[in-house]
């Protein structure tokens, strides 16, 4: 076992606050990890507060990390000691499942071990990325192909990117296709990027009509105010797939009626109460679906990094020392971060 520092809340009223916690020894298949730098997700936010009733106190938040390895197990192949590598939101599975053997591992039947926050169903509690180090099994870490200056930029694709990335490639995502996006958060600004770079025509729907120049430039071909019935009525039935990343209940019809015969729209976000009901005959008047997805396994998120490497897409965020993270979360809640916050863990020390 090893000693490292990390930043956890206690409760969910209190900010959170240093707290020293402990780290397994390297066994033969782990990889163990000196953290760079950690994305600030809103699940993080949702989960430091209690919002969806299922926190485990002390909590740790951080599953989007990207360290140095520091140390190696026995049985492992795939890093080495100086190697830069990557951990999202997923520390284990069951592995043997129907969804572990297709590589599946956030649908698991058995329940995935989270960064943070795991595992869900009694068990020790995972502490995330929040910290100095953390000890991950070899099939649970990524490889980063990103060079060496874009790391902190890299550190939100292992939750934002792999969130966005994995339900446009279910429903594939291309060429030919409008597309939306809604809510330019951290999710929705990779998704602006990564549909962008799949070849999809690319519609912005915001409720912050002063984040229409970047949804621009991140790579969006229209923007649509999504308070503006007009400009929404002006999309109407168009839509060959839509996006919802949007971190809060709200109306989805105004999206559905949206959406072509046969298309979909997939939620992402994930609010701490239900969304108003949708409107049936919005759905079966064309057959319109309304679908969900959670995160992506290691394959595709493997893949999705590959990807990102290759295009040269990274996160547009703003770094923060650990010590500021309740104030970010407070900015966060407000919209007020372009558009990923990152802590720099070097502020740790
Ligand atoms: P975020 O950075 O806070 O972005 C959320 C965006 O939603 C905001 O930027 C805003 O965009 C829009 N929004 C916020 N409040 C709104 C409201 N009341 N009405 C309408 N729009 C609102 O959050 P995030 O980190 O991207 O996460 C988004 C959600 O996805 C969270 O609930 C998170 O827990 C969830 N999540 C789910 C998965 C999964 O696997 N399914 C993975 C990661 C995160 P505009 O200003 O452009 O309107
Ligand atoms: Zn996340
Ligand atoms: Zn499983």
């Amino acid at each position: 076992m090893t000693t490292t520092l990390a930043f956890a809340a206690q409760n969910p009223e209190t900010p959170l606050a240093p707290m020293k916690i402990q780290r397994r020894a390297v066994g033969p298949d782990d990889v163990a990890i000196d953290i760079l730098y950690c994305g600030v997700c809103h699940s993080d936010l949702h989960t430091a507060r209690n919002e969806w009733n299922n926190t485990l106190y002390p909590s740790v938040p951080g599953h989007e990390i990207v360290g140095r390895v520091s140390a190696v197990g026995s049985s492992v192949t795939q890093f080495k000691v100086g190697d830069v590598a990557g951990v999202g939101c997923m520390v284990d599975s069951c592995r043997h499942c129907a969804s572990c053997g297709e590589s599946l591992e956030q649908y698991c039947e058995s329940g995935f071990t989270g960064t943070y926050n795991g595992p869900v169903f009694g068990g020790e509690n995972t502490f995330g990325g929040y910290s100095q180090h953390i000890v991950v099994d070899q099939r649970f870490v990524l490889q980063i192909r990103h060079s060496a200056e874009q790391l902190a930029a890299v550190a939100p694709l292992l939750c934002a990117g792999i969130t966005t990335y994995s339900p446009l490639r279910q429903w594939k995502v291309g060429p030919g296709q409008k597309v939306g996006i809604v809510g330019l958060g951290g999710l929705g600004h990779m998704g602006v990027k990564i549909a962008a770079a799949m070849g999809a025509h690319v519609v912005l729907f915001t409720t912050s009509p002063n984040k229409r120049d970047d949804a621009l430039r991140l790579g969006a071909s229209e923007v649509v105010v999504s308070k503006n019935a007009d400009e929404m009525a002006a999309h109407a039935s168009s839509f060959d797939f839509i996006l919802n990343t949007v971190a809060a209940p709200h109306d989805l019809n105004p999206f559905l009626n949206l959406l072509k015969r046969d298309a979909t729209l997939c939620l992402v976000g994930a609010p701490d109460s239900p969304h108003p009901p949708a409107d049936v005959f919005g759905l079966i008047f064309k057959r319109r679906r309304i679908a969900g997805s959670l995160i992506g396994g290691i394959a595709e998120t493997q893949e999705m990094l590959d990807f990102c490497a290759e295009h040269g897409i990274v996160s547009d965020i703003e770094v923060i020392p650990m010590q500021a993270i309740n104030q970010a979360y407070e900015r966060m809640l407000k919209s007020d971060v372009k558009y990923r916050f990152v802590i720099d863990m070097a502020s740790l020390a």
